[in-house]
């Protein structure tokens, strides 16, 4: 129970490596409000929260838009009275080589994979700041790095890393720490709607020899919400079987 008594949201977390990371969150002890673009999409999510005998607040937001997600973290605020746990996970893709990129899918990417990101820890910060206490832990991509058909998504994702340091150093002072993650590649809907030539392709690169799941990031997600992990801020972790190193 290494999250004990803990208030967490967690954004994404319908499917894929967001309800992973929420399903983790519940199971080491801490209570959560859990947000995707639909309340409804999250029924699965808060069953098995609910099952472990957590208390859920799901909420339907789109937190690519501002209010909206300030919305989400005033809601978290106001039911469970504090939140010490954000976890921005919420992301979408839209590839294209980067001469036929439109504006659209520029847009559309950095509008949730790197502004909501923003929205989400400004308004959780002024939280923490107060209370002198708090985790944030974001989502990047090993792809942050550059990776063929994906200038928005990797330009996103360098970003959070970025924001993610910025915040780190902003916040060390008041006892609240921000770390990243990059997932490598992890069995979710995301990267099964892709060509499956693609998918052998990288999933013969992973030197461990396996693809990743929801819960191996969870798991580290648990790790830097944690109580050990007081003195770890500011760091990028990997999570990919060695996929980059
Ligand atoms: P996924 O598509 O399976 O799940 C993403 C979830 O985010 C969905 O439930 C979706 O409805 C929700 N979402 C999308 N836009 C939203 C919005 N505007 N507001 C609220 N919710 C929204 O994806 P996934 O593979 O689980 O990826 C989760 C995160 O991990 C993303 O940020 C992704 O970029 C990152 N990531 C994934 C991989 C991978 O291999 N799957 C690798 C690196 C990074």
């Amino acid at each position: 129970m290494r999250v004990a008594g803990k208030i967490a949201l967690v954004t994404g977390a319908a499917r894929g490596i967001g309800r992973g990371i929420a399903e983790k969150l519940g199971l080491e002890g801490a209570d959560l409000a859990i947000v995707d673009l639909s309340a409804e999409a999250l029924a699965d999510t808060v069953a098995t929260l609910a099952t472990a005998g957590r208390k859920v607040l799901p909420l339907g937001a789109d937190v690519g838009d501002r209010q909206q997600a300030d919305g989400v973290v005033a809601a978290a605020i106001e039911q469970f009275g504090r939140l010490d746990i954000l976890v921005n996970c919420a992301g979408i893709n839209r590839d294209a080589i980067l001469h036929r990129m439109t504006d659209e899918q520029w847009d559309a990417v950095i509008r949730v994979d790197l502004s909501a990101v923003f929205y989400l820890t400004r308004a959780a910060a002024v939280h923490m700041r107060q209370r002198g206490s708090g985790r944030i832990i974001n989502i990047s991509s090993a792809s942050w790095q550059g990776n063929v058909g994906q200038a928005n998504y990797a330009a996103a994702k360098a970003g959070v890393i970025g924001l993610t340091k910025t915040a780190a150093r902003e916040l060390a002072p008041k006892g609240v720490t921000a770390n990243a993650i990059c997932p490598g590649f992890i069995e979710t809907e995301m990267t099964r709607a892709m060509p499956p030539d693609a998918w052998e392709r990288i999933a013969g690169r992973i030197p461990m020899g396996r693809v990743g799941t929801p819960a191996d990031v969870g798991n580290v997600v648990a790790f830097l919400a944690s109580d050990e992990a007081a003195y770890v801020t500011g760091e990028v972790i990997n999570v990919g079987g060695g996929l980059v190193l």
